[in-house]
Protein backbone atom coordinates (compact mmCIF):
# COMPACT_ATOMS: atom_id res chain seq x y z
CA UNK A 1 0.00 0.00 0.00
CA UNK A 2 1.59 3.41 -0.90
CA UNK A 3 2.16 6.14 1.98
CA UNK A 4 -1.00 7.99 0.76
CA UNK A 5 -3.20 4.89 1.16
CA UNK A 6 -1.57 4.37 4.32
CA UNK A 7 -2.12 8.02 5.95
CA UNK A 8 -6.08 7.40 5.07
CA UNK A 9 -6.00 4.54 6.50
CA UNK A 10 -4.37 5.90 10.09
CA UNK A 11 -6.75 8.76 9.77
CA UNK A 12 -9.90 6.00 9.40
CA UNK A 13 -8.36 4.23 12.70
CA UNK A 14 -8.03 7.66 14.31
CA UNK A 15 -11.75 7.98 14.07
CA UNK A 16 -13.10 4.94 14.63
CA UNK A 17 -10.89 5.02 17.91
CA UNK A 18 -12.40 8.88 18.94
CA UNK A 19 -15.28 7.48 18.15
CA UNK A 20 -15.39 4.36 20.26
CA UNK A 21 -13.53 6.58 23.02
CA UNK A 22 -15.68 9.11 23.40
CA UNK A 23 -19.09 6.33 23.53
CA UNK A 24 -17.44 4.48 26.15
CA UNK A 25 -16.78 7.97 28.19
CA UNK A 26 -20.26 9.16 27.33
CA UNK A 27 -22.26 5.77 26.92
CA UNK A 28 -24.22 8.16 24.11
CA UNK A 29 -23.16 5.48 21.13
CA UNK A 30 -25.44 7.31 18.85
CA UNK A 31 -24.62 10.86 19.11
CA UNK A 32 -20.37 9.93 19.36
CA UNK A 33 -21.16 7.83 15.90
CA UNK A 34 -23.30 10.57 14.43
CA UNK A 35 -20.98 13.31 15.52
CA UNK A 36 -17.74 11.57 13.99
CA UNK A 37 -19.51 10.85 11.19
CA UNK A 38 -20.67 14.59 10.66
CA UNK A 39 -16.76 15.29 11.16
CA UNK A 40 -15.93 13.36 8.49
CA UNK A 41 -18.09 14.27 5.96
CA UNK A 42 -17.61 18.06 6.55
CA UNK A 43 -13.87 16.91 6.28
CA UNK A 44 -14.27 15.15 3.08
CA UNK A 45 -16.75 18.13 1.28
CA UNK A 46 -13.98 20.30 2.33
CA UNK A 47 -11.50 18.55 0.54
CA UNK A 48 -13.68 18.21 -2.79
CA UNK A 49 -14.29 21.84 -2.96
CA UNK A 50 -10.54 22.59 -2.59
CA UNK A 51 -9.85 20.49 -4.95
CA UNK A 52 -12.45 22.03 -7.50
CA UNK A 53 -11.47 25.37 -6.87
CA UNK A 54 -7.74 24.46 -7.54
CA UNK A 55 -8.77 23.06 -11.47
CA UNK A 56 -11.71 25.75 -11.82
CA UNK A 57 -8.87 28.28 -11.69
CA UNK A 58 -6.52 26.31 -13.93
CA UNK A 59 -4.67 23.75 -11.34
CA UNK A 60 -1.31 25.94 -11.33
CA UNK A 61 1.21 24.56 -8.98
CA UNK A 62 1.61 27.95 -7.09
CA UNK A 63 -2.20 27.82 -5.32
CA UNK A 64 -2.51 23.73 -5.17
CA UNK A 65 -4.45 23.02 -2.21
CA UNK A 66 -2.73 22.24 0.90
CA UNK A 67 -3.52 19.16 1.65
CA UNK A 68 -2.11 15.15 2.26
CA UNK A 69 -3.12 11.70 1.99
CA UNK A 70 -4.68 10.66 -1.11
CA UNK A 71 -6.34 14.22 -1.34
CA UNK A 72 -2.84 14.94 -1.84
CA UNK A 73 -1.39 12.25 -3.99
CA UNK A 74 -4.79 13.21 -6.44
CA UNK A 75 -3.75 16.56 -6.95
CA UNK A 76 0.35 15.84 -7.77
CA UNK A 77 -1.51 13.48 -10.50
CA UNK A 78 -3.80 16.12 -11.69
CA UNK A 79 -0.89 18.47 -11.99
CA UNK A 80 1.35 16.18 -13.96
CA UNK A 81 -1.42 15.46 -16.33
CA UNK A 82 -2.51 18.61 -16.85
CA UNK A 83 1.61 19.45 -17.54
CA UNK A 84 1.90 16.22 -20.22
CA UNK A 85 -1.07 17.73 -21.41
CA UNK A 86 -0.05 20.83 -22.15
CA UNK A 87 3.41 20.18 -23.47
CA UNK A 88 1.51 17.63 -26.19
CA UNK A 89 -0.52 20.58 -27.00
CA UNK A 90 2.36 22.79 -27.52
CA UNK A 91 4.28 20.24 -29.79
CA UNK A 92 1.16 19.91 -32.23
CA UNK A 93 0.70 23.05 -32.18
CA UNK A 94 4.40 23.34 -33.37
CA UNK A 95 4.11 20.74 -35.39
CA UNK A 96 1.36 22.89 -37.30
CA UNK A 97 2.73 25.93 -37.55
CA UNK A 98 5.68 24.22 -38.96
CA UNK A 99 3.78 22.75 -41.69
CA UNK A 100 1.72 25.63 -41.76
CA UNK A 101 4.75 27.45 -42.73
CA UNK A 102 6.24 24.65 -45.03
CA UNK A 103 2.38 24.55 -47.04
CA UNK A 104 2.50 28.86 -47.06
CA UNK A 105 6.09 28.83 -48.85
CA UNK A 106 5.46 26.19 -51.74
CA UNK A 107 6.11 27.75 -55.26
CA UNK A 108 2.89 25.73 -56.84
CA UNK A 109 -0.09 27.47 -55.18
CA UNK A 110 -1.89 25.41 -52.86
CA UNK A 111 -5.68 25.95 -52.21
CA UNK A 112 -8.46 23.45 -49.87
CA UNK A 113 -11.76 23.24 -51.09
CA UNK A 114 -14.60 21.21 -48.85
CA UNK A 115 -17.72 19.30 -50.47
CA UNK A 116 -19.14 22.48 -51.51
CA UNK A 117 -16.02 23.66 -53.18
CA UNK A 118 -15.58 26.54 -50.21
CA UNK A 119 -12.03 27.64 -49.97
CA UNK A 120 -10.70 26.16 -46.45
CA UNK A 121 -7.20 27.44 -47.10
CA UNK A 122 -4.58 28.88 -49.56
CA UNK A 123 -1.15 29.49 -49.13
CA UNK A 124 0.84 32.79 -50.56
CA UNK A 125 1.21 31.50 -54.00
CA UNK A 126 -2.49 31.18 -54.30
CA UNK A 127 -2.67 34.94 -54.56
CA UNK A 128 0.45 35.26 -57.07
CA UNK A 129 -1.15 32.80 -59.71
CA UNK A 130 -4.17 32.33 -59.14
CA UNK A 131 -5.56 35.59 -57.62
CA UNK A 132 -6.85 33.73 -54.02
CA UNK A 133 -6.24 35.50 -51.19
CA UNK A 134 -5.23 33.59 -48.38
CA UNK A 135 -7.45 35.08 -45.58
CA UNK A 136 -10.22 37.62 -47.15
CA UNK A 137 -11.86 34.84 -49.84
CA UNK A 138 -12.01 31.88 -46.78
CA UNK A 139 -15.63 30.48 -47.24
CA UNK A 140 -15.70 31.38 -50.84
CA UNK A 141 -17.11 29.50 -53.88
CA UNK A 142 -13.23 28.40 -55.67
CA UNK A 143 -15.27 28.63 -58.91
CA UNK A 144 -16.37 32.19 -57.64
CA UNK A 145 -12.76 33.76 -57.07
CA UNK A 146 -11.10 32.04 -60.58
CA UNK A 147 -13.58 32.68 -62.76
CA UNK A 148 -12.28 30.76 -65.81
CA UNK A 149 -13.99 27.45 -68.02
CA UNK A 150 -11.28 25.25 -67.20
CA UNK A 151 -12.10 25.01 -63.44
CA UNK A 152 -15.68 24.20 -63.80
CA UNK A 153 -14.08 21.69 -65.57
CA UNK A 154 -11.88 20.60 -62.84
CA UNK A 155 -14.64 20.83 -60.64
CA UNK A 156 -17.15 19.11 -62.48
CA UNK A 157 -17.35 15.23 -60.91
CA UNK A 158 -18.92 14.02 -64.10
CA UNK A 159 -16.02 14.65 -66.24
CA UNK A 160 -13.48 12.90 -64.65
CA UNK A 161 -10.64 15.71 -65.31
CA UNK A 162 -7.81 15.26 -62.87
CA UNK A 163 -6.01 18.18 -64.69
CA UNK A 164 -6.40 21.62 -66.66
CA UNK A 165 -4.02 23.87 -68.53
CA UNK A 166 -4.92 27.79 -68.59
CA UNK A 167 -3.58 31.35 -68.45
CA UNK A 168 -2.91 32.52 -64.88
CA UNK A 169 -5.90 34.88 -64.31
CA UNK A 170 -3.63 37.32 -62.28
CA UNK A 171 -0.26 37.06 -64.56
CA UNK A 172 -1.38 36.47 -68.20
CA UNK A 173 2.59 35.56 -69.16
CA UNK A 174 2.18 32.68 -67.16
CA UNK A 175 0.43 29.32 -68.01
CA UNK A 176 -0.96 26.60 -65.16
CA UNK A 177 -1.17 23.15 -65.15
CA UNK A 178 -3.82 22.84 -62.66
CA UNK A 179 -4.39 19.37 -60.28
CA UNK A 180 -6.93 18.10 -58.22
CA UNK A 181 -6.04 15.80 -55.85
CA UNK A 182 -8.69 14.25 -52.89
CA UNK A 183 -7.69 13.90 -49.73
CA UNK A 184 -10.92 12.85 -47.93
CA UNK A 185 -13.79 11.80 -49.45
CA UNK A 186 -15.12 14.96 -51.41
CA UNK A 187 -12.37 16.96 -50.39
CA UNK A 188 -9.80 18.52 -52.55
CA UNK A 189 -6.69 20.03 -52.84
CA UNK A 190 -6.50 21.82 -55.71
CA UNK A 191 -2.59 22.51 -56.96
CA UNK A 192 -1.24 24.72 -59.56
CA UNK A 193 2.07 24.55 -61.06
CA UNK A 194 3.87 27.64 -63.60
CA UNK A 195 4.65 25.84 -66.56
CA UNK A 196 5.54 28.32 -68.93
CA UNK A 197 8.89 27.36 -69.14
CA UNK A 198 7.99 23.90 -70.31
CA UNK A 199 5.52 25.50 -72.70
CA UNK A 200 8.29 27.96 -74.15
CA UNK A 201 10.53 25.36 -74.63
CA UNK A 202 8.00 23.02 -76.06
CA UNK A 203 7.01 25.75 -78.45
CA UNK A 204 10.66 26.29 -79.49
CA UNK A 205 11.22 23.07 -80.51
CA UNK A 206 7.61 22.99 -82.38
CA UNK A 207 9.07 26.13 -84.57
CA UNK A 208 12.87 24.69 -85.22
CA UNK A 209 11.02 21.10 -86.46
CA UNK A 210 8.69 23.42 -88.38
CA UNK A 211 11.45 25.66 -90.16
CA UNK A 212 13.65 22.76 -90.70
CA UNK A 213 11.39 20.60 -92.56
CA UNK A 214 10.18 23.62 -94.82
CA UNK A 215 13.52 24.22 -95.66
CA UNK A 216 14.96 20.57 -96.21
CA UNK A 217 11.80 20.44 -98.64
CA UNK A 218 13.70 22.72 -101.71
CA UNK A 219 17.13 20.78 -101.32
CA UNK A 220 15.24 17.37 -101.53
CA UNK A 221 12.87 17.94 -104.59
CA UNK A 222 16.14 19.24 -106.58
CA UNK A 223 18.29 16.18 -105.57
CA UNK A 224 14.58 13.67 -106.11
CA UNK A 225 14.52 15.26 -109.49
CA UNK A 226 17.99 14.42 -110.35
CA UNK A 227 17.57 11.60 -109.62
CA UNK A 228 14.48 10.86 -111.44
CA UNK A 229 16.36 12.40 -114.74
CA UNK A 230 19.36 9.78 -113.74
CA UNK A 231 17.38 7.00 -113.73
CA UNK A 232 15.30 7.41 -117.30
CA UNK A 233 18.78 8.15 -118.54
CA UNK A 234 19.70 4.92 -120.77
CA UNK A 235 23.31 5.12 -120.79
CA UNK A 236 23.79 5.08 -117.19
CA UNK A 237 25.31 1.49 -116.56
CA UNK A 238 22.58 -1.02 -114.75
CA UNK A 239 25.05 -1.56 -111.75
CA UNK A 240 24.68 2.29 -110.98
CA UNK A 241 20.96 2.09 -111.37
CA UNK A 242 20.56 -0.11 -108.38
CA UNK A 243 22.35 2.49 -106.55
CA UNK A 244 20.65 5.43 -108.01
CA UNK A 245 16.97 3.77 -107.04
CA UNK A 246 18.51 2.87 -103.75
CA UNK A 247 18.72 6.66 -103.29
CA UNK A 248 15.85 7.46 -104.92
CA UNK A 249 13.63 5.37 -102.78
CA UNK A 250 15.25 7.24 -99.79
CA UNK A 251 14.87 10.22 -100.72
CA UNK A 252 11.22 9.37 -101.29
CA UNK A 253 11.17 8.04 -97.50
CA UNK A 254 13.28 11.30 -96.29
CA UNK A 255 10.16 13.26 -98.44
CA UNK A 256 7.53 11.42 -96.50
CA UNK A 257 8.88 11.96 -92.89
CA UNK A 258 9.67 15.82 -93.94
CA UNK A 259 5.62 15.75 -94.99
CA UNK A 260 4.13 14.31 -91.86
CA UNK A 261 6.68 16.27 -89.39
CA UNK A 262 4.94 19.42 -91.28
CA UNK A 263 1.45 17.94 -90.22
CA UNK A 264 2.23 17.08 -87.02
CA UNK A 265 3.68 20.26 -86.50
CA UNK A 266 0.16 21.74 -87.90
CA UNK A 267 -1.85 19.40 -85.30
CA UNK A 268 0.30 20.31 -82.51
CA UNK A 269 -1.21 24.17 -83.15
CA UNK A 270 -4.74 22.93 -82.70
CA UNK A 271 -7.76 21.79 -80.24
CA UNK A 272 -11.71 21.72 -81.81
CA UNK A 273 -14.16 22.89 -79.70
CA UNK A 274 -16.88 20.22 -79.08
CA UNK A 275 -19.05 21.15 -82.69
CA UNK A 276 -16.23 21.65 -84.82
CA UNK A 277 -16.13 19.59 -87.83
CA UNK A 278 -18.08 17.88 -90.82
CA UNK A 279 -20.87 15.32 -90.30
CA UNK A 280 -19.50 12.20 -91.45
CA UNK A 281 -20.88 9.51 -93.39
CA UNK A 282 -18.53 6.73 -91.68
CA UNK A 283 -19.67 3.65 -93.32
CA UNK A 284 -19.37 5.64 -96.62
CA UNK A 285 -16.36 6.87 -96.50
CA UNK A 286 -14.54 3.34 -95.08
CA UNK A 287 -16.34 1.82 -98.02
CA UNK A 288 -14.48 4.71 -100.32
CA UNK A 289 -11.01 4.22 -98.55
CA UNK A 290 -11.24 0.27 -98.75
CA UNK A 291 -12.17 0.58 -102.69
CA UNK A 292 -9.02 2.79 -102.83
CA UNK A 293 -7.09 -0.05 -101.14
CA UNK A 294 -8.04 -2.67 -102.79
CA UNK A 295 -6.67 -1.15 -105.76
CA UNK A 296 -3.10 0.15 -104.64
CA UNK A 297 -2.42 -3.09 -102.67
CA UNK A 298 -3.63 -5.58 -105.32
CA UNK A 299 -0.86 -7.18 -104.84
CA UNK A 300 -0.63 -8.22 -101.43
CA UNK A 301 -4.18 -9.68 -102.06
CA UNK A 302 -5.23 -9.01 -98.46
CA UNK A 303 -9.44 -9.23 -97.93
CA UNK A 304 -10.80 -6.44 -96.68
CA UNK A 305 -14.48 -6.62 -94.21
CA UNK A 306 -16.11 -3.61 -93.54
CA UNK A 307 -19.10 -3.39 -90.82
CA UNK A 308 -20.28 -0.23 -89.67
CA UNK A 309 -23.62 1.29 -87.61
CA UNK A 310 -25.53 3.98 -88.89
CA UNK A 311 -23.80 6.77 -86.92
CA UNK A 312 -22.25 9.97 -88.02
CA UNK A 313 -19.66 11.21 -86.61
CA UNK A 314 -18.77 15.61 -86.51
CA UNK A 315 -15.15 15.02 -87.28
CA UNK A 316 -12.73 16.79 -89.60
CA UNK A 317 -12.81 14.98 -92.47
CA UNK A 318 -9.54 14.39 -93.72
CA UNK A 319 -7.69 14.34 -90.49
CA UNK A 320 -10.60 11.34 -89.78
CA UNK A 321 -9.65 9.82 -93.47
CA UNK A 322 -5.93 10.36 -92.93
CA UNK A 323 -6.66 8.19 -89.43
CA UNK A 324 -8.56 5.60 -91.15
CA UNK A 325 -5.67 5.48 -93.95
CA UNK A 326 -2.86 5.39 -91.29
CA UNK A 327 -3.92 1.92 -89.58
CA UNK A 328 -5.76 0.23 -92.47
CA UNK A 329 -2.31 1.09 -94.13
CA UNK A 330 -0.41 -0.40 -90.83
CA UNK A 331 -2.46 -3.58 -90.74
CA UNK A 332 -1.41 -4.40 -94.82
CA UNK A 333 2.05 -3.49 -94.09
CA UNK A 334 2.23 -5.65 -90.68
CA UNK A 335 0.34 -8.60 -91.83
CA UNK A 336 1.03 -11.80 -94.05
CA UNK A 337 -0.15 -10.81 -97.54
CA UNK A 338 -3.67 -12.36 -98.31
CA UNK A 339 -4.88 -12.39 -94.65
CA UNK A 340 -7.80 -10.57 -93.69
CA UNK A 341 -8.37 -6.90 -92.12
CA UNK A 342 -11.52 -5.98 -89.94
CA UNK A 343 -12.55 -2.86 -90.31
CA UNK A 344 -15.96 -1.68 -87.86
CA UNK A 345 -17.49 1.29 -86.33
CA UNK A 346 -19.15 0.65 -83.27
CA UNK A 347 -20.68 2.29 -80.23
CA UNK A 348 -18.69 1.14 -77.01
CA UNK A 349 -20.23 0.67 -73.88
CA UNK A 350 -18.87 4.01 -72.43
CA UNK A 351 -20.66 5.50 -75.45
CA UNK A 352 -17.81 6.42 -77.71
CA UNK A 353 -17.74 5.63 -81.43
CA UNK A 354 -14.99 3.28 -82.22
CA UNK A 355 -13.18 2.65 -85.42
CA UNK A 356 -11.49 -0.56 -85.42
CA UNK A 357 -8.77 -2.38 -87.45
CA UNK A 358 -8.47 -5.86 -86.69
CA UNK A 359 -5.25 -7.41 -88.43
CA UNK A 360 -4.23 -11.24 -88.31
CA UNK A 361 -0.23 -10.02 -88.72
CA UNK A 362 2.32 -11.07 -86.29
CA UNK A 363 1.13 -8.73 -83.46
CA UNK A 364 3.30 -6.77 -81.10
CA UNK A 365 4.93 -7.42 -77.48
CA UNK A 366 3.30 -6.10 -74.29
CA UNK A 367 6.84 -3.74 -73.62
CA UNK A 368 6.19 -1.75 -77.09
CA UNK A 369 2.51 -0.63 -76.83
CA UNK A 370 2.86 2.33 -74.40
CA UNK A 371 5.43 3.92 -76.18
CA UNK A 372 3.90 3.04 -79.78
CA UNK A 373 2.51 6.97 -80.45
CA UNK A 374 5.92 8.10 -79.96
CA UNK A 375 7.30 10.14 -82.72
CA UNK A 376 10.05 8.41 -84.82
CA UNK A 377 9.06 4.97 -82.57
CA UNK A 378 9.35 1.33 -84.64
CA UNK A 379 9.45 -1.88 -83.56
CA UNK A 380 11.85 -4.59 -85.15
CA UNK A 381 9.60 -6.86 -86.60
CA UNK A 382 11.53 -10.15 -87.15
CA UNK A 383 12.98 -11.55 -90.28
CA UNK A 384 11.84 -8.22 -92.34
CA UNK A 385 12.34 -5.11 -93.40
CA UNK A 386 8.97 -2.89 -93.52
CA UNK A 387 9.33 1.10 -94.84
CA UNK A 388 7.76 3.23 -92.62
CA UNK A 389 8.47 6.74 -90.87
CA UNK A 390 7.57 6.15 -87.31
CA UNK A 391 5.35 9.12 -87.64
CA UNK A 392 1.74 7.64 -88.52
CA UNK A 393 0.56 6.59 -85.32
CA UNK A 394 1.81 9.83 -83.57
CA UNK A 395 -0.12 11.77 -86.14
CA UNK A 396 -3.32 9.03 -85.24
CA UNK A 397 -2.69 10.17 -81.67
CA UNK A 398 -2.56 13.72 -82.19
CA UNK A 399 -5.74 13.69 -84.34
CA UNK A 400 -7.38 11.93 -81.75
CA UNK A 401 -6.47 14.17 -78.93
CA UNK A 402 -7.90 17.10 -80.85
CA UNK A 403 -11.20 15.65 -80.88
CA UNK A 404 -11.38 14.66 -77.35
CA UNK A 405 -10.86 11.25 -78.43
CA UNK A 406 -8.22 8.67 -77.82
CA UNK A 407 -6.22 5.24 -78.96
CA UNK A 408 -6.99 1.95 -77.41
CA UNK A 409 -4.42 -0.82 -78.59
CA UNK A 410 -4.47 -4.31 -78.39
CA UNK A 411 -2.16 -7.33 -79.66
CA UNK A 412 -0.81 -10.48 -79.06
CA UNK A 413 1.95 -11.81 -80.73
CA UNK A 414 1.18 -14.40 -82.73
CA UNK A 415 -2.72 -13.32 -83.08
CA UNK A 416 -2.56 -9.84 -84.87
CA UNK A 417 -3.08 -6.47 -83.57
CA UNK A 418 -6.30 -3.95 -83.01
CA UNK A 419 -6.34 -0.32 -83.19
CA UNK A 420 -9.12 1.47 -82.14
CA UNK A 421 -10.10 5.61 -82.61
CA UNK A 422 -12.59 6.25 -80.47
CA UNK A 423 -13.84 9.79 -80.24
CA UNK A 424 -17.07 11.28 -77.45
CA UNK A 425 -20.77 10.60 -77.64
CA UNK A 426 -20.92 14.21 -78.28
CA UNK A 427 -19.49 13.80 -81.77
CA UNK A 428 -22.00 11.00 -83.10
CA UNK A 429 -24.88 11.92 -84.99
CA UNK A 430 -27.33 9.00 -85.51
CA UNK A 431 -29.66 8.92 -88.42
CA UNK A 432 -33.30 8.87 -86.40
P1 LIG B 1 5.47 3.29 -89.38
O1 LIG B 1 5.60 4.31 -90.44
O2 LIG B 1 6.76 2.72 -88.94
O3 LIG B 1 4.46 2.26 -89.70
P2 LIG B 1 3.71 4.07 -87.23
O4 LIG B 1 3.79 5.23 -86.29
O5 LIG B 1 2.49 3.97 -88.08
O6 LIG B 1 5.00 4.12 -88.10
O7 LIG B 1 3.83 2.76 -86.38
C1 LIG B 1 4.84 2.67 -85.40
C2 LIG B 1 5.26 1.21 -85.22
O8 LIG B 1 4.18 0.48 -84.66
C3 LIG B 1 5.55 0.52 -86.53
O9 LIG B 1 6.89 0.72 -86.90
C4 LIG B 1 5.26 -0.93 -86.19
O10 LIG B 1 6.39 -1.51 -85.61
C5 LIG B 1 4.18 -0.85 -85.14
N1 LIG B 1 2.86 -1.14 -85.70
C6 LIG B 1 1.92 -0.25 -86.11
N2 LIG B 1 0.82 -0.87 -86.55
C7 LIG B 1 1.05 -2.19 -86.43
C8 LIG B 1 0.28 -3.39 -86.71
N3 LIG B 1 -0.95 -3.33 -87.20
N4 LIG B 1 0.85 -4.58 -86.41
C9 LIG B 1 2.09 -4.66 -85.90
N5 LIG B 1 2.86 -3.58 -85.62
C10 LIG B 1 2.35 -2.36 -85.88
Amino acid sequence: MNSAWSLELARLIALVTSTVLLGLVSDQWILSITLHALMYIFWINHQVKQFERWIVRGAHKSDAPDSSGIWQSMVQHMYRSQQSHKSRKKQLASMANYYHAVMRALPDATIVINKEYEIEWANKASQKLLGVKPNKDLGQKLNNIIRVPEIETLLDKKTKVKRVEFKSPTTPDITLSVFRQEYEKGNYLIIAHDISHRIATQKLRKAFIANASHELRTPLTVISGYLEILLDDEDVQPGLKTILNNAFDQANRMDNILDNLLVLSKLEEKRYSKDTGDDVDVRELLERMVADFRVSYAETKHTFKVEAVDLQLRVIENEFYSICQNLVSNAVKYSTPGSEIQISWTINEAGYGCLSIRDQGEGIEDEHLSRLTERFYRVNHSGRQVQGTGLGLSIVKHILDNHDGYLDIESEVGNGSEFKACFPGYRLISDD
